[in-house]
Order: C-alpha cells, then sequence, then structure tokens
C-alpha cells in the first residue's frame, strides 16, 4: 500500500518541477525572514531570483550544526513566534542540543511524511502500534505518535521505561506493530525472555527502528527475537524529526521524502556533489518548512543516494542507503578509519557473540589502544571466568577476524550476558578516553 501515491510515485520530471518551485520559495522565504540566511546570500551576491531550479541548489551555502548552536535558541527560525506551535531539541549525541520550532503546517507535513513510511512498512488501520521511543524534546516519540494517529491506526504511547509493563501491555492488548531504537527492540527481546515469554506470546508483526544506525545482522537478531519484520526509518529533529526517509517492502534502500526534503551528497572534505552511489556526508535543503527552514544542512551522517528509477514497491521518489555512521562517530585508531558498525558487523558475524559491545579507546605512550568489550551469548557462557582456556581462545579469533577484516589491532575482554549496559534510546557503542587527555 502506498499512502500518498500522488506525492510518492511522480514522474522525475514532475518532482524536478516542484522541487525546484519550493526551493525558489523556500530561498525567497529565509532571504526576507532569516538575517542569518540574508547576510550569507549576500555575501555570495546571491537572490532568491537567481535561484529558479533544482541544479542552482550549488549555488547555495551550506549550514552546519554550528551555525544552529551559534545561533541558538531561535536565531535561525523563520516564522514568527505567534506561528509556532511546538518547540523541540535534538538528543544532543554530539554535542549540544540544538532548537526546532514548527509550525502547524510543519506538524502536519511530519505527520503526513510519517504516515507514508508506516504505511510502507505495511501498517494499517487495524494496527495497534506501540511509540516506545522518548516522548518529550526528542522528536522520536511525538513524531511517530502523530503519524500512527493519522494513518488511523491505534496509538499507545508507552514511550521508554517500565518494560516489564510494556511487555505486559504488548501481550494483553494484542499490540502488533512497535517504533523504537533497535537498541530498545533488543532491549525488549531479553526481557521478554527474562519474563519467561517468547514471541509467540505476542502479535507483534511490524518494527520501525531508527534513530541511531543498525546492521542487517542486527535486523536478524531482532526479527528472529520478536518475531517481527523490521523496517528502517531515518529522520533528524533539524530537518523534521523521525521518517526524512523510509524503507519500503524491497529493503533495498530508503526512500526520501523529497518532496518536502532535497538530498544531496557532498565530499565532506573538498564540499563537491558526489555522483549516485558515492559514499559521503548527507545534505538536506527543507522545501516546505516554515518554523526553521534550512538550507544544504549538513547532517554529518554519511551515506550515499541510488540512482533515480522505479522501485518495485511502485514508488519513485529517490533512496539513499543506510547510514554507516557520523562523520564524527568515525574513530581513527592508528591512522586506520573504522566506524562502530563496522566492528558490530564483524562481531555478529561469530554465533558466540550477542550485539552488544562496548569500544574503548585510549592513547598510551601516544599510541591508540582499542579494547572491545564484547558479551557473550548465554549458551556459550560457562557461567564463570574460571575456564579461561576455551574464552581465550574465543578473544583472539575475534581480534584476528578484526585485524583480516578491517586492519584494526584490538584487545578483545569477553563479558558475561547482560553486563554491558543496556539503553533505552540511542545506545553508546564508543567510550573515547582520547578525548579527555
Ligand atoms: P542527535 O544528532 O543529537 O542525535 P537527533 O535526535 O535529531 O539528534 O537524531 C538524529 C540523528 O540520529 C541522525 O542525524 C542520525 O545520525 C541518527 N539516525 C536517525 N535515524 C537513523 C537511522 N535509521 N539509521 C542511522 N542513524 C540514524
Ligand atoms: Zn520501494
Amino acid at each position: 500500500m502506498i499512502w500518498n501515491e500522488n506525492k510518492e510515485c511522480m514522474s522525475r520530471d514532475e518532482m524536478s518541477a516542484l522541487q525546484g518551485k519550493r526551493l525558489h520559495s523556500t530561498v525567497k522565504y529565509v532571504y526576507h525572514n532569516v538575517p542569518f540566511y540574508r547576510a550569507k546570500l549576500q555575501a555570495l551576491d546571491i537572490t532568491p531570483d537567481d535561484i529558479r531550479t533544482v541544479e542552482d541548489i550549488v549555488k547555495l551555502p551550506f549550514t552546519t550544526k554550528q551555525d544552529l548552536r551559534d545561533n541558538y535558541p531561535f536565531g535561525l527560525q523563520a516564522a514568527p513566534s505567534s506561528e509556532i506551535v511546538r518547540i523541540h531539541a535534538s538528543t544532543g549525541t554530539t554535542g549540544n542540543p540544538t532548537i526546532v520550532g514548527y509550525t502547524r503546517k510543519d506538524i502536519e507535513i511530519w505527520s503526513e511524511c510519517m504516515s507514508r513510511c508506516l504505511t510502507s512498512f505495511g501498517v494499517t488501520r487495524d494496527d495497534v502500534f506501540s511509540v516506545a521511543y522518548g516522548y518529550g524534546l526528542f522528536t522520536g516519540g511525538l513524531g511517530a505518535h502523530y503519524g500512527v494517529e493519522n494513518m488511523g491506526a491505534a496509538v499507545v504511547p508507552a514511550s521508554t521505561g517500565n518494560t516489564e509493563k510494556h511487555i505486559r501491555l504488548i501481550r494483553d492488548l494484542g499490540i502488533t506493530g512497535i517504533a523504537c531504537t533497535p537498541s530498545y527492540a533488543l532491549y525488549l527481546a531479553e526481557s521478554l525472555e527474562k519474563m519467561g515469554l517468547t514471541k509467540n506470546d505476542l502479535k507483534l508483526r511490524i518494527g520501525a527502528f531508527g534513530a541511531e544506525p543498525w546492521t542487517e545482522s542486527m535486523r536478524t537478531e531482532i526479527q528472529e527475537r520478536l518475531g517481527l519484520k523490521g523496517y528502517n526509518v531515518y529522520g533528524l529533529s533539524e530537518i523534521i524529526g523521525p521518517s526524512v526517509s523510509y524503507e519500503c517492502e524491497c529493503q533495498d534502500g530508503s526512500h526520501i521524502n523529497e518532496d518536502h526534503f532535497y538530498p544531496e551528497i557532498i565530499d565532506p572534505d573538498t564540499l563537491e556533489s558526489l555522483p549516485d552511489g558515492q559514499m559521503g556526508e548527507l545534505v538536506f535543503t527543507t522545501l516546505t518548512k516554515e518554523g526553521m527552514p534550512l538550507l544544504r544542512y549538513r547532517t554529518k551522517d554519511l551515506t550515499y543516494l541510488m540512482p533515480y528509477g522505479n522501485c518495485a514497491c511502485g514508488r519513485t521518489n529517490r533512496k539513499m542507503g543506510r547510514i554507516t555512521g557520523r562523520s564524527d562517530d568515525m574513530l581513527i585508531i592508528r591512522g586506520i578509519n573504522v566506524f562502530p558498525s563496522q566492528v558490530e558487523s564483524v562481531i555478529l558475524s561469530m554465533e558466540e557473540f550477542a550485539p552488544r559491545y562496548l569500544l574503548v579507546v585510549d592513547r598510551v605512550n601516544n599510541l591508540d589502544t582499542l579494547q572491545i568489550q564484547v558479551e557473550l551469548r548465554q549458551e556459550y557462557f560457562t557461567g564463570d571466568f574460571d575456564h579461561l582456556a576455551p574464552l581465550e581462545a574465543l578473544a583472539k579469533k575475534l581480534s584476528d577476524k578484526l585485524k583480516s577484516v578491517l586492519s584494526i589491532s584490538a584487545k578483545v575482554q569477553l563479558k558475561a550476558p547482560n553486563t554491558i549496559q543496556r539503553s533505552e534510546g540511542k545506545s553508546k557503542f564508543v567510550i573515547d578516553n582520547r578525548k579527555l587527555k
């Protein structure tokens, strides 16, 4: 099923024409309403009339997270305060949170985008959907909530916390869908097993997972343990929140709501546009936002755009690949670049390990060190660490594999099941002690 065929299945020409028109209006709007943008455009000698088609976008200046922080809290707001009906903040994963104000129309568009996303996951009005993203300043909870309600399914605003009570609700209400971080989905699965229940006691069938990077192996793990099909939803508060892009039944990339958010991929060092398929930094320009429109916002998220083409699901909207990580997530260890998600893939390629790990980076005598703490699965845990010999061999097997696949040297520390801290929201996978030195 497709929520909005008119907007999700447009021909490329129609879409480009619409984007060009909306881009022009957005530039005109910020030129007249945001002194920050007027100054930036004037410095480049650009007026709104210079921006007529999507190809003109390359003339526009970039906006960075630092710009938002420098203009905290409302410096980039375009709509008058009287028009703002909701204020959210980013999680602050990489520094001070940024503030985003929404007008009533922004909230409607967000709900529409979220409804497109849920419909793409197979959610219908008959579903009962639990939203287990945090409710509050974080956009996950309320964003998903409005989308479920807007499409006419029933929403259960569970939020995070009190996991056992939540599981009982999932069972007793016959909840069929859940939105949360992949980390929390895994935590739910663990708690379910601890309560002596299995996926067969639940009717869950669809999971809307996002807000943090996750891998295919993680998807398989969650699907098997919760008995549902897990889909990827991507978004960020600065652009709108969850549902900037979403998977379809093909699960080969995520369709971007590109009538509202125009995507580009750039080389983060040279700022040059990169061709389709090439990995780089994702950049979005909002095309319809009123509260805080952004021109060429550098997300710091790393991925690639897929070539235009019709997807087997029937949608024509452009697809993007999975987010490998954020440019500021990337660890450089003794000159080798590595993302936590790559380490996760190697860990999960070995059946002895649970998808629970922590990378601890340090610098000793001017040399970077990487320690990987990883949990053993229950069935491989002998109950104590007294019989170390087989475990040492296992730790070595993992460090050898990390060396051969990712070329990194790491000291592996095996942990007993359930000993690495769980998260109800976004997980923390890295402690970089070098930053404290
Ligand atoms: P913060 O940047 O402080 O975490 P947000 O709460 O707005 O702020 O979260 C948005 C970020 O979360 C994105 O920029 C991206 O890094 C990450 N994210 C969101 N959805 C996904 C996803 N499906 N896959 C990978 N990363 C995601
Ligand atoms: Zn598709």
